[in-house]
Protein backbone atom coordinates (compact mmCIF):
# COMPACT_ATOMS: atom_id res chain seq x y z
CA UNK A 1 0.00 0.00 0.00
CA UNK A 2 1.14 3.53 -0.65
CA UNK A 3 4.17 2.06 -2.14
CA UNK A 4 5.85 5.85 -2.66
CA UNK A 5 6.59 7.46 -5.79
CA UNK A 6 7.65 5.24 -8.72
CA UNK A 7 11.29 4.38 -9.08
CA UNK A 8 11.65 6.13 -12.42
CA UNK A 9 12.22 9.90 -12.31
CA UNK A 10 9.60 11.50 -14.79
CA UNK A 11 10.34 14.88 -16.38
CA UNK A 12 7.07 17.01 -15.47
CA UNK A 13 6.53 17.46 -19.27
CA UNK A 14 7.81 14.72 -20.79
CA UNK A 15 7.28 15.05 -25.29
CA UNK A 16 5.28 11.68 -26.30
CA UNK A 17 7.68 9.48 -24.06
CA UNK A 18 5.55 9.90 -21.05
CA UNK A 19 4.21 6.67 -20.04
CA UNK A 20 0.71 5.66 -20.13
CA UNK A 21 -0.68 4.30 -16.93
CA UNK A 22 -0.55 0.72 -18.44
CA UNK A 23 2.79 0.83 -18.58
CA UNK A 24 3.67 2.13 -14.74
CA UNK A 25 1.98 -0.89 -14.13
CA UNK A 26 3.82 -3.13 -11.51
CA UNK A 27 1.55 -6.20 -9.95
CA UNK A 28 0.50 -6.16 -6.59
CA UNK A 29 0.54 -2.82 -6.51
CA UNK A 30 -2.73 -1.01 -4.93
CA UNK A 31 -4.31 2.85 -4.55
CA UNK A 32 -7.21 1.34 -2.60
CA UNK A 33 -8.59 -1.30 -0.13
CA UNK A 34 -11.82 -2.79 0.12
CA UNK A 35 -12.96 -2.84 3.62
CA UNK A 36 -13.46 -6.36 5.51
CA UNK A 37 -16.55 -8.11 3.99
CA UNK A 38 -19.50 -7.37 6.60
CA UNK A 39 -21.91 -9.91 4.91
CA UNK A 40 -21.44 -13.38 4.08
CA UNK A 41 -19.74 -14.76 1.32
CA UNK A 42 -21.76 -16.42 -1.88
CA UNK A 43 -21.02 -17.71 -5.31
CA UNK A 44 -22.03 -15.71 -8.04
CA UNK A 45 -22.85 -18.63 -11.04
CA UNK A 46 -23.14 -16.55 -13.64
CA UNK A 47 -22.07 -17.72 -17.65
CA UNK A 48 -21.46 -13.79 -17.75
CA UNK A 49 -18.42 -13.78 -15.07
CA UNK A 50 -14.99 -13.73 -16.65
CA UNK A 51 -12.58 -16.63 -15.70
CA UNK A 52 -9.52 -14.81 -15.98
CA UNK A 53 -8.53 -11.36 -14.28
CA UNK A 54 -8.97 -8.06 -16.42
CA UNK A 55 -5.77 -6.22 -17.28
CA UNK A 56 -5.95 -3.48 -15.18
CA UNK A 57 -3.27 -1.46 -14.41
CA UNK A 58 -1.77 -1.65 -10.69
CA UNK A 59 -0.35 1.25 -9.08
CA UNK A 60 0.18 2.68 -6.03
CA UNK A 61 -1.83 6.01 -5.05
CA UNK A 62 0.79 8.09 -5.26
CA UNK A 63 1.69 6.89 -8.79
CA UNK A 64 -1.68 7.46 -9.90
CA UNK A 65 -1.83 10.70 -8.96
CA UNK A 66 1.64 12.26 -9.97
CA UNK A 67 0.61 10.05 -13.20
CA UNK A 68 -2.86 12.05 -14.09
CA UNK A 69 -1.48 15.47 -12.50
CA UNK A 70 1.37 15.45 -14.93
CA UNK A 71 -1.26 14.87 -17.44
CA UNK A 72 -3.57 17.36 -16.34
CA UNK A 73 -0.47 20.21 -16.24
CA UNK A 74 0.31 19.70 -19.89
CA UNK A 75 -2.90 21.16 -20.81
CA UNK A 76 -3.95 24.78 -21.07
CA UNK A 77 -6.94 25.28 -18.85
CA UNK A 78 -9.24 28.44 -17.85
CA UNK A 79 -7.60 28.12 -15.02
CA UNK A 80 -4.09 28.40 -16.17
CA UNK A 81 -4.48 31.19 -18.36
CA UNK A 82 -6.01 33.69 -21.06
CA UNK A 83 -8.37 31.06 -22.97
CA UNK A 84 -9.75 33.78 -25.65
CA UNK A 85 -11.10 30.98 -27.73
CA UNK A 86 -13.67 32.59 -29.79
CA UNK A 87 -17.89 31.66 -29.87
CA UNK A 88 -16.50 29.44 -27.10
CA UNK A 89 -16.93 31.92 -24.23
CA UNK A 90 -14.16 30.25 -22.01
CA UNK A 91 -14.76 32.28 -19.03
CA UNK A 92 -13.65 32.10 -15.91
CA UNK A 93 -15.99 29.12 -14.04
CA UNK A 94 -16.60 30.14 -10.23
CA UNK A 95 -15.42 27.68 -7.91
CA UNK A 96 -18.54 28.21 -5.72
CA UNK A 97 -20.72 27.42 -8.32
CA UNK A 98 -18.75 24.15 -8.23
CA UNK A 99 -19.16 23.18 -4.49
CA UNK A 100 -23.27 24.02 -4.66
CA UNK A 101 -23.35 21.21 -7.53
CA UNK A 102 -21.41 19.09 -5.64
CA UNK A 103 -23.79 19.17 -2.31
CA UNK A 104 -25.00 15.83 -1.83
CA UNK A 105 -28.34 16.08 -2.23
CA UNK A 106 -27.98 17.60 -5.61
CA UNK A 107 -25.20 15.41 -6.47
CA UNK A 108 -27.03 12.45 -5.67
CA UNK A 109 -30.54 12.96 -5.38
CA UNK A 110 -32.23 10.53 -8.44
CA UNK A 111 -33.95 11.53 -11.27
CA UNK A 112 -36.99 9.11 -11.03
CA UNK A 113 -37.89 10.78 -7.27
CA UNK A 114 -41.38 11.48 -7.45
CA UNK A 115 -41.97 15.14 -7.93
CA UNK A 116 -43.01 15.46 -3.89
CA UNK A 117 -39.87 14.20 -2.77
CA UNK A 118 -37.70 16.47 -4.80
CA UNK A 119 -39.44 19.93 -4.73
CA UNK A 120 -36.12 21.86 -4.22
CA UNK A 121 -34.66 19.99 -7.38
CA UNK A 122 -37.83 21.39 -9.19
CA UNK A 123 -37.59 24.62 -7.81
CA UNK A 124 -34.21 25.08 -9.21
CA UNK A 125 -35.28 24.47 -12.74
CA UNK A 126 -38.30 26.34 -12.59
CA UNK A 127 -36.70 29.45 -11.09
CA UNK A 128 -33.78 29.37 -13.94
CA UNK A 129 -36.56 28.79 -16.23
CA UNK A 130 -38.33 32.14 -14.63
CA UNK A 131 -34.58 33.76 -15.11
CA UNK A 132 -33.68 32.27 -18.46
CA UNK A 133 -37.25 33.64 -20.37
CA UNK A 134 -36.54 36.91 -18.95
CA UNK A 135 -33.59 37.27 -20.11
CA UNK A 136 -34.10 35.47 -24.06
CA UNK A 137 -37.78 37.32 -23.82
CA UNK A 138 -39.34 34.02 -24.30
CA UNK A 139 -42.60 32.43 -22.06
CA UNK A 140 -41.32 28.41 -21.39
CA UNK A 141 -38.51 26.51 -21.47
CA UNK A 142 -37.12 22.99 -21.64
CA UNK A 143 -33.72 21.50 -19.90
CA UNK A 144 -33.56 18.27 -21.75
CA UNK A 145 -31.36 19.57 -24.67
CA UNK A 146 -27.21 18.78 -23.39
CA UNK A 147 -25.62 20.70 -25.60
CA UNK A 148 -25.49 23.88 -27.75
CA UNK A 149 -26.57 21.43 -30.97
CA UNK A 150 -28.86 19.55 -29.24
CA UNK A 151 -30.40 22.47 -28.70
CA UNK A 152 -31.06 22.89 -32.37
CA UNK A 153 -32.44 20.06 -33.30
CA UNK A 154 -34.97 20.02 -30.47
CA UNK A 155 -36.10 23.78 -32.11
CA UNK A 156 -35.99 22.72 -35.75
CA UNK A 157 -37.82 19.62 -34.44
CA UNK A 158 -40.56 21.90 -32.83
CA UNK A 159 -40.60 24.20 -35.98
CA UNK A 160 -41.22 20.59 -38.07
CA UNK A 161 -44.04 19.58 -35.81
CA UNK A 162 -45.64 23.06 -35.50
CA UNK A 163 -45.86 23.13 -39.09
CA UNK A 164 -46.96 19.66 -40.07
CA UNK A 165 -49.88 20.56 -37.39
CA UNK A 166 -50.69 23.47 -39.29
CA UNK A 167 -50.95 21.57 -42.67
CA UNK A 168 -47.86 23.57 -43.83
CA UNK A 169 -45.61 20.20 -45.04
CA UNK A 170 -44.44 22.63 -48.75
CA UNK A 171 -42.10 24.06 -45.89
CA UNK A 172 -38.79 22.62 -46.18
CA UNK A 173 -36.04 25.07 -46.53
CA UNK A 174 -34.62 26.62 -43.51
CA UNK A 175 -31.83 29.25 -44.50
CA UNK A 176 -28.67 29.75 -42.60
CA UNK A 177 -25.98 32.19 -42.98
CA UNK A 178 -22.85 31.06 -44.46
CA UNK A 179 -21.04 32.63 -41.75
CA UNK A 180 -23.13 30.27 -39.31
CA UNK A 181 -21.52 27.80 -36.84
CA UNK A 182 -21.33 24.45 -38.91
CA UNK A 183 -23.98 22.79 -36.48
CA UNK A 184 -26.53 25.42 -37.77
CA UNK A 185 -26.87 23.66 -40.71
CA UNK A 186 -26.18 19.76 -39.58
CA UNK A 187 -29.19 20.09 -37.01
CA UNK A 188 -31.12 21.22 -40.20
CA UNK A 189 -30.26 18.64 -42.14
CA UNK A 190 -30.55 16.07 -38.99
CA UNK A 191 -34.46 17.73 -38.36
CA UNK A 192 -35.02 16.63 -42.21
CA UNK A 193 -35.24 20.35 -44.03
CA UNK A 194 -33.37 21.20 -46.95
CA UNK A 195 -30.37 23.97 -45.96
CA UNK A 196 -30.22 27.42 -47.71
CA UNK A 197 -27.33 29.21 -47.66
CA UNK A 198 -27.81 33.40 -47.42
CA UNK A 199 -24.88 35.45 -47.92
CA UNK A 200 -22.99 37.44 -46.13
CA UNK A 201 -22.64 41.66 -47.37
CA UNK A 202 -19.56 43.59 -47.11
CA UNK A 203 -19.87 44.53 -44.26
CA UNK A 204 -20.64 41.31 -42.45
CA UNK A 205 -24.02 41.20 -42.12
CA UNK A 206 -26.91 38.89 -43.43
CA UNK A 207 -27.24 40.59 -47.06
CA UNK A 208 -30.67 41.65 -46.82
CA UNK A 209 -31.41 41.63 -50.56
CA UNK A 210 -30.10 38.09 -50.90
CA UNK A 211 -32.24 36.90 -48.32
CA UNK A 212 -35.30 39.00 -50.05
CA UNK A 213 -34.57 36.37 -52.80
CA UNK A 214 -34.23 33.40 -51.35
CA UNK A 215 -37.26 33.38 -48.98
CA UNK A 216 -40.58 32.10 -50.64
CA UNK A 217 -43.62 29.86 -49.58
CA UNK A 218 -41.27 27.12 -48.92
CA UNK A 219 -39.58 28.63 -46.39
CA UNK A 220 -39.89 26.80 -42.61
CA UNK A 221 -37.43 29.13 -41.21
CA UNK A 222 -34.12 30.76 -40.69
CA UNK A 223 -31.67 30.08 -37.72
CA UNK A 224 -29.34 32.87 -36.87
CA UNK A 225 -26.89 34.34 -34.17
CA UNK A 226 -27.02 37.90 -33.15
CA UNK A 227 -24.48 39.15 -32.67
CA UNK A 228 -23.51 36.91 -35.70
CA UNK A 229 -20.19 35.07 -35.84
CA UNK A 230 -18.51 37.80 -36.95
CA UNK A 231 -18.87 39.54 -33.41
CA UNK A 232 -21.55 41.90 -35.26
CA UNK A 233 -24.73 42.71 -34.12
CA UNK A 234 -27.38 42.25 -37.38
CA UNK A 235 -29.03 45.88 -37.42
CA UNK A 236 -32.12 45.00 -39.60
CA UNK A 237 -32.53 42.25 -37.41
CA UNK A 238 -36.31 43.40 -37.24
CA UNK A 239 -36.67 43.46 -41.02
CA UNK A 240 -35.17 40.15 -40.84
CA UNK A 241 -37.38 38.14 -39.12
CA UNK A 242 -40.37 40.24 -40.22
CA UNK A 243 -38.82 38.79 -43.93
CA UNK A 244 -39.76 35.34 -42.38
CA UNK A 245 -42.86 36.01 -40.24
CA UNK A 246 -44.32 37.03 -43.50
CA UNK A 247 -44.28 33.99 -45.67
CA UNK A 248 -44.96 32.04 -42.57
CA UNK A 249 -42.04 30.55 -41.34
CA UNK A 250 -40.29 30.80 -38.21
CA UNK A 251 -37.51 32.17 -36.87
CA UNK A 252 -35.22 30.45 -34.60
CA UNK A 253 -31.92 32.09 -32.43
CA UNK A 254 -28.70 30.17 -32.28
CA UNK A 255 -28.00 31.75 -28.50
CA UNK A 256 -24.89 29.91 -27.91
CA UNK A 257 -22.88 32.87 -27.48
CA UNK A 258 -25.75 34.95 -25.54
CA UNK A 259 -22.93 36.54 -23.81
CA UNK A 260 -22.87 39.45 -25.48
CA UNK A 261 -26.70 40.59 -24.98
CA UNK A 262 -27.23 39.57 -21.20
CA UNK A 263 -29.27 42.54 -19.95
CA UNK A 264 -28.93 44.75 -23.13
CA UNK A 265 -31.28 43.26 -25.24
CA UNK A 266 -33.41 40.00 -25.96
CA UNK A 267 -34.18 37.62 -28.96
CA UNK A 268 -38.00 37.79 -28.14
CA UNK A 269 -37.73 41.17 -28.72
CA UNK A 270 -35.69 41.10 -31.88
CA UNK A 271 -38.70 38.84 -33.40
CA UNK A 272 -37.18 35.53 -32.46
CA UNK A 273 -39.71 32.43 -31.88
CA UNK A 274 -37.52 30.09 -30.53
CA UNK A 275 -34.08 30.41 -28.51
CA UNK A 276 -31.36 27.77 -27.31
CA UNK A 277 -29.02 29.01 -25.18
CA UNK A 278 -25.08 27.58 -24.22
CA UNK A 279 -25.96 27.16 -20.32
CA UNK A 280 -21.85 25.91 -20.02
CA UNK A 281 -20.79 29.12 -22.12
CA UNK A 282 -22.61 32.00 -20.94
CA UNK A 283 -23.51 30.88 -17.50
CA UNK A 284 -20.17 29.22 -16.47
CA UNK A 285 -19.78 25.77 -15.89
CA UNK A 286 -16.12 24.20 -17.08
CA UNK A 287 -16.51 23.36 -20.73
CA UNK A 288 -14.69 21.91 -23.53
CA UNK A 289 -13.18 18.49 -23.98
CA UNK A 290 -17.00 17.21 -24.21
CA UNK A 291 -17.85 17.72 -20.98
CA UNK A 292 -21.51 17.75 -19.66
CA UNK A 293 -23.46 20.91 -21.20
CA UNK A 294 -26.85 22.10 -21.27
CA UNK A 295 -28.49 23.86 -23.96
CA UNK A 296 -32.42 24.83 -23.02
CA UNK A 297 -34.77 25.45 -25.17
CA UNK A 298 -37.02 28.58 -24.82
CA UNK A 299 -40.22 29.25 -27.28
CA UNK A 300 -42.69 31.51 -27.34
CA UNK A 301 -46.16 30.64 -25.58
CA UNK A 302 -47.46 28.98 -29.09
CA UNK A 303 -44.77 26.24 -29.10
CA UNK A 304 -45.06 25.26 -25.36
CA UNK A 305 -46.64 22.17 -26.19
CA UNK A 306 -43.90 21.09 -28.71
CA UNK A 307 -41.46 21.10 -26.17
CA UNK A 308 -39.72 17.92 -25.22
CA UNK A 309 -41.43 16.96 -21.72
CA UNK A 310 -41.36 16.70 -18.92
CA UNK A 311 -41.56 20.32 -18.12
CA UNK A 312 -41.90 21.68 -15.19
CA UNK A 313 -45.02 23.34 -14.22
CA UNK A 314 -46.13 25.37 -11.09
CA UNK A 315 -49.88 23.51 -9.46
CA UNK A 316 -52.04 24.30 -6.46
CA UNK A 317 -49.71 22.24 -4.25
CA UNK A 318 -46.77 22.75 -5.12
CA UNK A 319 -44.60 22.28 -8.52
CA UNK A 320 -45.01 19.04 -10.79
CA UNK A 321 -43.95 17.55 -14.03
CA UNK A 322 -45.61 18.00 -16.75
CA UNK A 323 -45.55 16.66 -20.65
CA UNK A 324 -47.05 19.01 -23.53
CA UNK A 325 -49.55 17.45 -25.38
CA UNK A 326 -47.77 17.81 -28.84
CA UNK A 327 -44.51 17.39 -27.67
CA UNK A 328 -41.86 16.13 -30.35
CA UNK A 329 -40.67 13.63 -27.79
CA UNK A 330 -37.43 13.29 -25.41
CA UNK A 331 -33.94 14.71 -26.40
CA UNK A 332 -32.53 13.19 -23.42
CA UNK A 333 -32.94 10.98 -20.30
CA UNK A 334 -34.55 12.60 -17.75
CA UNK A 335 -34.45 16.37 -17.07
CA UNK A 336 -31.22 16.94 -18.97
CA UNK A 337 -28.19 17.69 -17.12
CA UNK A 338 -29.11 18.87 -14.18
CA UNK A 339 -26.07 20.21 -12.73
CA UNK A 340 -25.18 22.00 -15.22
CA UNK A 341 -28.79 24.08 -14.92
CA UNK A 342 -27.77 24.43 -11.26
CA UNK A 343 -24.46 25.82 -11.74
CA UNK A 344 -25.71 28.38 -14.29
CA UNK A 345 -28.86 29.45 -11.54
CA UNK A 346 -25.66 29.70 -9.17
CA UNK A 347 -23.82 31.70 -12.00
CA UNK A 348 -27.39 33.81 -12.11
CA UNK A 349 -27.54 34.52 -8.26
CA UNK A 350 -23.95 35.11 -7.27
CA UNK A 351 -24.05 37.94 -10.07
CA UNK A 352 -27.65 39.23 -9.19
CA UNK A 353 -29.97 40.90 -11.15
CA UNK A 354 -27.05 44.29 -10.90
CA UNK A 355 -24.98 42.08 -12.49
CA UNK A 356 -26.48 40.28 -14.96
CA UNK A 357 -27.16 43.73 -16.41
CA UNK A 358 -23.58 44.40 -16.84
CA UNK A 359 -22.56 41.15 -18.32
CA UNK A 360 -23.11 42.02 -21.25
CA UNK A 361 -21.82 45.32 -21.49
CA UNK A 362 -18.55 44.23 -19.86
CA UNK A 363 -18.22 41.13 -22.29
CA UNK A 364 -18.42 43.77 -25.25
CA UNK A 365 -16.26 46.80 -23.69
CA UNK A 366 -13.57 43.95 -22.84
CA UNK A 367 -13.66 42.72 -26.84
CA UNK A 368 -14.16 46.55 -28.47
CA UNK A 369 -10.66 47.32 -26.12
CA UNK A 370 -8.49 44.10 -27.24
CA UNK A 371 -9.79 44.59 -30.35
CA UNK A 372 -8.27 48.34 -30.49
CA UNK A 373 -5.41 46.66 -29.15
CA UNK A 374 -5.09 43.70 -31.58
CA UNK A 375 -5.87 45.67 -34.44
CA UNK A 376 -2.86 47.67 -34.40
CA UNK A 377 -0.67 44.50 -35.50
CA UNK A 378 -3.12 41.97 -36.64
CA UNK A 379 -6.10 43.35 -38.98
CA UNK A 380 -10.02 43.33 -38.60
CA UNK A 381 -11.58 41.62 -41.03
CA UNK A 382 -15.01 43.99 -40.86
CA UNK A 383 -14.20 47.56 -40.08
CA UNK A 384 -17.48 47.69 -37.74
CA UNK A 385 -17.51 47.91 -34.12
CA UNK A 386 -17.68 44.54 -32.55
CA UNK A 387 -20.01 43.30 -29.98
CA UNK A 388 -18.35 40.23 -27.32
CA UNK A 389 -16.04 38.95 -30.12
CA UNK A 390 -14.48 39.93 -33.15
CA UNK A 391 -12.79 38.22 -36.55
CA UNK A 392 -8.93 39.13 -37.71
CA UNK A 393 -7.33 38.23 -40.59
CA UNK A 394 -3.61 37.44 -41.27
CA UNK A 395 -4.39 36.74 -44.90
CA UNK A 396 -2.13 39.83 -45.91
CA UNK A 397 0.78 38.31 -44.00
CA UNK A 398 0.33 35.57 -46.00
CA UNK A 399 1.17 37.14 -49.14
CA UNK A 400 3.88 38.58 -47.95
CA UNK A 401 5.84 36.62 -45.15
CA UNK A 402 3.65 33.18 -45.67
CA UNK A 403 2.73 33.55 -42.21
CA UNK A 404 -0.54 31.12 -41.45
CA UNK A 405 -3.51 31.82 -38.88
CA UNK A 406 -2.51 28.48 -37.35
CA UNK A 407 1.63 29.48 -36.76
CA UNK A 408 -0.18 32.44 -34.81
CA UNK A 409 -1.90 29.90 -32.30
CA UNK A 410 0.84 28.01 -32.19
CA UNK A 411 3.32 31.08 -31.15
CA UNK A 412 0.43 32.01 -28.67
CA UNK A 413 0.36 28.44 -27.39
CA UNK A 414 4.26 28.54 -26.74
CA UNK A 415 4.22 31.76 -24.96
CA UNK A 416 1.18 30.99 -22.52
CA UNK A 417 -1.75 31.82 -24.27
CA UNK A 418 -4.50 29.80 -25.53
CA UNK A 419 -4.90 29.91 -29.25
CA UNK A 420 -8.14 32.01 -30.63
CA UNK A 421 -10.38 30.49 -32.66
CA UNK A 422 -8.67 29.84 -35.66
CA UNK A 423 -10.42 29.50 -39.48
CA UNK A 424 -13.54 30.34 -38.47
CA UNK A 425 -16.20 31.43 -39.84
CA UNK A 426 -15.08 29.94 -42.96
CA UNK A 427 -15.90 32.87 -44.89
CA UNK A 428 -13.22 34.86 -43.64
CA UNK A 429 -9.59 33.48 -44.96
CA UNK A 430 -7.12 33.13 -42.39
CA UNK A 431 -9.22 34.44 -39.66
CA UNK A 432 -8.20 34.37 -36.02
CA UNK A 433 -11.34 35.06 -34.01
CA UNK A 434 -10.77 36.78 -30.32
CA UNK A 435 -13.41 36.32 -27.50
CA UNK A 436 -12.04 37.72 -24.25
CA UNK A 437 -15.40 37.42 -22.11
CA UNK A 438 -15.77 40.13 -18.86
CA UNK A 439 -13.35 37.63 -16.55
CA UNK A 440 -10.42 39.09 -17.82
CA UNK A 441 -8.32 42.12 -16.71
CA UNK A 442 -7.15 45.01 -18.66
CA UNK A 443 -3.78 43.72 -17.92
CA UNK A 444 -4.45 40.22 -19.21
CA UNK A 445 -5.94 42.07 -22.45
CA UNK A 446 -2.75 43.92 -22.48
CA UNK A 447 -0.51 41.44 -22.46
CA UNK A 448 -2.17 39.48 -25.21
CA UNK A 449 -2.18 42.46 -27.14
CA UNK A 450 1.70 42.77 -26.71
CA UNK A 451 2.84 39.21 -27.17
CA UNK A 452 1.03 38.98 -30.33
CA UNK A 453 3.43 42.40 -31.51
CA UNK A 454 6.63 40.23 -29.98
CA UNK A 455 5.12 37.20 -32.29
CA UNK A 456 4.64 39.19 -35.42
CA UNK A 457 7.62 40.89 -35.42
CA UNK A 458 9.34 37.38 -34.82
CA UNK A 459 7.60 35.50 -37.28
CA UNK A 460 8.13 38.40 -40.20
CA UNK A 461 12.22 38.36 -39.09
CA UNK A 462 14.30 35.73 -41.25
CA UNK A 463 15.61 33.97 -38.13
CA UNK A 464 12.72 31.78 -37.35
CA UNK A 465 10.99 29.55 -39.04
CA UNK A 466 7.34 29.44 -39.36
CA UNK A 467 7.00 25.48 -38.11
CA UNK A 468 9.46 26.39 -35.09
CA UNK A 469 6.91 27.03 -33.34
CA UNK A 470 5.38 25.61 -30.44
CA UNK A 471 9.13 25.06 -29.37
CA UNK A 472 8.14 24.39 -25.27
CA UNK A 473 5.09 22.33 -25.51
CA UNK A 474 4.98 18.77 -25.14
CA UNK A 475 3.72 17.60 -27.99
CA UNK A 476 4.86 20.12 -31.58
CA UNK A 477 2.29 19.95 -34.36
CA UNK A 478 0.26 16.88 -34.20
CA UNK A 479 -0.86 15.70 -38.05
CA UNK A 480 -4.52 16.77 -37.41
CA UNK A 481 -5.50 14.60 -40.58
CA UNK A 482 -4.61 11.14 -39.41
CA UNK A 483 -6.46 11.12 -36.22
CA UNK A 484 -9.52 12.04 -38.25
CA UNK A 485 -9.19 9.77 -40.61
CA UNK A 486 -7.61 6.67 -38.59
CA UNK A 487 -9.23 6.82 -35.68
CA UNK A 488 -7.06 4.95 -32.76
CA UNK A 489 -8.85 3.65 -29.36
CA UNK A 490 -6.34 1.55 -28.19
CA UNK A 491 -3.58 3.02 -26.24
CA UNK A 492 -1.24 -0.02 -27.42
CA UNK A 493 -1.91 1.09 -31.40
CA UNK A 494 -0.55 5.01 -30.75
CA UNK A 495 3.02 4.57 -31.30
CA UNK A 496 2.01 3.33 -34.72
CA UNK A 497 0.36 6.65 -35.54
CA UNK A 498 2.98 9.16 -37.31
CA UNK A 499 2.36 12.19 -35.44
CA UNK A 500 4.29 14.90 -36.33
CA UNK A 501 4.06 15.96 -39.58
C1 LIG B 1 -20.73 26.62 -29.37
C2 LIG B 1 -21.72 26.97 -30.40
C3 LIG B 1 -22.69 26.03 -30.81
C4 LIG B 1 -22.69 24.60 -30.37
O1 LIG B 1 -22.81 24.41 -28.99
P1 LIG B 1 -22.38 23.02 -28.32
O2 LIG B 1 -22.78 23.13 -26.89
O3 LIG B 1 -20.90 22.91 -28.51
O4 LIG B 1 -23.11 21.93 -29.04
C5 LIG B 1 -23.63 26.47 -31.73
N1 LIG B 1 -23.62 27.72 -32.23
C6 LIG B 1 -22.70 28.63 -31.86
C7 LIG B 1 -22.75 30.01 -32.45
C8 LIG B 1 -21.71 28.29 -30.95
O5 LIG B 1 -20.78 29.18 -30.60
Amino acid sequence: MFSGGNAKSLPLVGGLSEPTINQLSNPGRRASRFPKLDVPVTEINNPAIRNDKPLLPEVSEHDLVMHYSRLAHRNFAVDLGFYPLGSCTMKYNPRFADSMANLDTFANSHPSTPAEFTQGNLEILFELEQYLIEITGMDFATFQPPAGASGELTGLLIIKKYLEENNKTNKTNIIVPDSAHGTNPASAKMAGFEVVEVSTDDRGMVNIDDLKNLVDENTAGLMLTNPNTGGLFEEHISEISNIIHDVGGLVYYDGANLNAIVGVCRPGDMGFDIVHSNLHKTFATPHGGGGPGSGPVAVKGFLKEYLPGPIVIKEENGLNWYTPTSSIGRMHGYHGNFLVALRALVYMKLLGKEGLDKLGAFAVLNARYLSSVVSKVIPLAYNEPCMHEFVTTVKHLKKSHKIKASDVGKALLDKGFHSPTIYFPLIVEEALMFEPTETQSVDTLDDLAETLKVIINELQGDDISLEEYPKNLPVGRPNELIPAKHLTVNWGDFELLEITE
